[in-house]
């Protein structure tokens, strides 16, 4: 259809007037620091610079938050392709788009669909950029559903901060990090600002690392739907063999998710449980949880709502960590997460690793601690210690020389490797893009005192 410049430019003469009536005018919520000015609105368009992290069910909701609020100079990360399973909620792919990048299809759908907005994609992992990239935007949100990324990212921002002399953080050089995240009808959304509020890491014992059940819960005292599934992969599969002894529970094949819900129904009915359905054995069998995307939509607004708060200074921004849930009714709820004092990522404090016994503890028992503890959730740590004024590779998987030149120390106790009470490592992970300090704390053994 054909469109008359008197006709364009009327538009652009009403298209930001909902913005306007709240940057061009003061209101009882606004805060002391923020002026009623037509420059804001300038800013927000002209030289406030976004990055969204993901591309993703979050990732297109933000995108297109962010441009209908008139940001329009945003740049968009992710490393995956599309797939099928997304196109019920990644609304900016279509069809033709499966098998493509979600950064550039996502850009492109949003630059043909508003003008003025320009979305640079960049297909690949957040670990490809350095500082010199993050240090570019004035913002930065993400849309991801992985811990390690947010951790990432998380470390990356702290190493950016400068300091003043007397210690304290220089605010010039702090990126806001806006945090979505969604599980199923659960959602969550955040405010940090790196040094000075919790961050990433000062929280990381809200996301605990795998939901299990006990075992004597699964096989005496079942309660939930999950634990007659459990039970009937756990315990009667290898016992029963149905579809042969050499064949495994297969969690994509029907036949095999069929028999688990009948036999885990029998069980539900022995102790009156409820709740059950194919697809709960589906999602238990294969560890997922399906994404909603009302849930999405919610937390990406919330999250867009906090970039455009902050990037104008309208209103205060979340303080700081808002949990959604609309599983039975709709609930929210806003508290304010505190920032821990000896915080893997954000303190400069090693943090202590209780050892009971440095004689019987290993150097793999240290390394299975730091993967599966809450605080620390690493994936597969390096570490380095000065040791007698040297330093000393203890254990390093990621280098193929290393790894073998060091996995002797493996099985030799913390004792045998020379390290003491109060001793401080550096441990490498992908978690974090810098190295982090722990401080071994040997639990004061049986020293007689006379
Ligand atoms: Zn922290």
């Amino acid at each position: 259809m054909e469109t008359t410049t008197a006709q364009n430019s009327d538009h652009q003469g009403k298209r930001w007037n909902h913005l306007r009536k709240i940057l061009e005018r003061s209101g009882p919520f606004c805060p002391p620091n923020f002026t009623a000015s037509n420059e804001t609105l300038e800013f927000l368009q002209n030289t406030c610079k976004i990055l969204v992290i993901g591309a993703g069910g979050l990732g297109c909701e933000l995108l297109k938050d962010l441009a209908l609020m008139g940001f329009r100079d945003i740049h968009v990360i992710d490393m995956d392709t599309i797939e099928l399973s997304n196109l019920n909620r990644q609304f900016l792919f279509r069809r033709a788009d499966i098998g493509k990048s979600k950064a550039d299809c996502a850009a492109a759908f949003v630059n043909a669909r508003i003008p003025g907005c320009t979305v640079t994609p960049h297909f690949c992992k957040i670990q490809d950029f350095d500082a010199s990239f993050y240090r570019q935007f004035h913002i930065i949100v993400c849309g991801l559903d992985s811990i390690v990324a947010r951790r990432w990212i998380n470390g990356m921002l702290i190493s950016m901060l400068e300091y003043e002399e007397d210690g304290s953080v220089d605010e010039t050089s702090i990126i806001p990090l806006v945090d979505g995240g969604t599980e199923g009808f659960k959602g969550n959304a955040r405010v940090i600002l790196p040094g000075m509020t919790a961050c990433i890491d000062c929280t990381l014992d809200l996301f605990p690392p795998q939901v299990t059940y006990p075992l004597c819960t699964i096989a005496n005292t079942p309660r939930l739907p999950e634990h007659c599934i459990e039970y009937v992969k756990i315990i009667q599969w290898p016992k029963e063999n149905p579809f042969g002894s050499d064949i495994g529970l297969d969690g994509d094949d029907p036949a095999h998710i069929t028999w688990v819900y009948e036999k885990a129904q029998e069980r539900a009915n022995t102790f009156n449980i409820t709740g059950l359905s194919y697809r709960l054995v589906q999602g238990v069998l294969k560890n997922i949880i399906p994404a909603v995307a009302s849930t999405n939509a919610v937390i990406a607004a919330a999250c867009a709502t906090e970039v455009f708060k902050i990037a104008s200074s309208c209103c205060e921004p979340l303080n700081n960590y808002m949990v959604f849930n609309d599983s039975d009714g709709i609930y929210t709820y806003t508290y304010e997460a505190e920032k821990k004092s000896d915080c893997l990522a954000c303190s400069t404090v090693p943090r202590p690793v209780d050892v009971v016994d440095p004689n019987t503890m290993t150097l793999q028992d240290l390394i299975q601690h730091l993967c599966d503890s809450a605080e620390f959730q690493m994936k597969n740590p390096g570490l380095t210690a000065s040791i007698n004024g040297k330093n000393k590779t203890l254990y390093m998987a990621t280098v193929k020389s290393i790894e073998e030149a060091t996995k002797g120390n493996l099985t030799q106790s913390l004792g045998e490797l020379g390290l003491k009470d109060g001793q401080e490592i550096m441990v490498a992970d992908v978690t974090n893009p810098n190295a982090i300090l722990i401080k071994l704390k040997f639990q004061s053994n049986e020293v007689e005192m006379a």
